[in-house]
């Protein structure tokens, strides 16, 4: 059987006439003096569009085009009623992308969708929602992990002033406040709860070499009360935990979300575009009140030193839980060792990994005008 069509080699715009022709299981296509074989199973024959001419695709990229719709499914074995959509259904190469295609928009959807709703939800939630919230997790903080802070009340006074000078030269609000509190379990550490209630453990006043480093570290967390990160943290959580519990039905991850928001709030393992976020306004934000960005690089560089040398107390948590000490707390402090087993570590350098690219950046930011 012989089929005329017009020819293209797949390299250029050029056009010959070809001829081609089935001999068994083989199509040989001669144009100009040359002629090419392929297997009759290589050859893509397209699906039958109305009123369009019949594309043929040859494996090295070549192709033929023909207005011959009965010869072609005469030697092809196309039937003529076929639709594209048949043909695509039972290509699975097609059926394949799909798949795929629908698994990236699912992932796309997680990891830009539920980040999406929640900076959209975080800014339209009423305030009065939101100081309610502040409240309810610090008190819950309070009752996991904090104990009073035993700080003087001069260093207090200095850091609670210089504060309010960073808040002062922000658009916050100055319902935004400190707190200071004994760390606890959770130590050196530094958070900004929803509502702009940002909190400073004692262990990380004490780390730092002077209050300018822990003003650095603070103007750090109100970046992350001005872009309202905690909150957004929170509602990815829980908008993640609502899609879970409606896909399975699973009522145990709704009730999760309250049982594991104070320690969301406390580990705040932010996202590193959001920790990037609030460096940017801390490097600002020192800026304008004359100081510079270089002591958030120092307070950085002093909590990676208080990391070391600190041994924490795993007694603490045993007696707020109300189990017995594992070891006497008081008497051999150097050799203490992190408890066996605990993986979890809430400090601010777990959450805020000191990382020289965030150094380089502090003393780049004090560096330029
Ligand atoms: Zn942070």
């Amino acid at each position: 059987m012989q089929i005329q069509a017009d020819y293209y080699d797949g390299k250029s715009a050029r056009r010959a006439a070809a001829t081609m022709t089935i001999v068994g299981r083989v199509v040989v296509v001669s144009r100009d003096g040359f002629s090419s074989e392929y297997a009759i199973d290589a050859v893509r024959v397209q699906s039958r569009l109305r009123g369009a001419p019949r594309r043929v695709d040859f494996p090295d990229g070549s192709a033929a085009i023909t207005d011959d719709h009965a010869a072609i499914e005469a030697a092809f074995g196309v039937a003529s009623a076929q639709t594209l959509a048949h043909r695509l259904e039972s290509h699975l190469g097609f059926v394949f992308t799909a798949i795929i295609g629908v698994v990236v928009a699912m992932v796309l959807g997680y990891m830009y969708g539920v980040p999406w709703v929640a900076r959209e939800v975080a800014e339209r939630l009423p305030d009065g929602i939101e100081s309610q919230l502040a409240e309810v997790s610090m008190k819950s903080l309070d009752q996991a992990f904090f104990e009073p802070t035993a700080l003087d009340s001069d260093t207090r006074k200095k850091i609670a002033d210089g504060f309010d000078t960073l808040r002062a030269s922000t658009d916050l609000p100055k319902t935004v406040r400190l707190e200071f509190r004994d760390g606890g379990w959770i130590g050196a550490n530094a958070l900004a709860l929803p509502g702009g209630v940002v909190v400073v453990t004692d262990q990380l006043v004490e780390a730092m070499p002077g209050v300018d480093e822990t003003l650095a570290v603070l103007a750090h967390e109100l970046g992350h009360v001005r872009h309202r990160h905690s909150l957004r943290h929170l509602l990815q959580d829980s908008i993640t935990a609502l899609a879970a519990s409606a896909i399975y039905g699973d009522v145990a991850s709704l009730t999760s979300i309250a049982v594991t928001a104070p320690t969301v709030l406390a580990h705040n393992g932010y996202s590193r575009d959001f920790e990037r976020e609030a460096d940017a306004f801390a490097f600002d934000l020192l800026k304008k009140i004359g100081r510079s960005p270089k002591a958030f690089a120092s307070a950085m560089t002093s909590l990676e030193k208080a990391h070391e040398e600190q041994p924490r107390d795993p007694n603490k948590l045993r007696r707020k839980i109300g189990l017995p000490d594992k070891e006497p707390a008081a008497e051999k402090p150097k050799e203490r060792k992190r408890p066996q087993g605990e993986k979890s570590d809430f400090s601010y350098l777990s959450t805020h990994p000191a990382t020289s690219e965030r150094i380089r950046a502090a003393e780049q930011a004090a560096g330029a005008p």
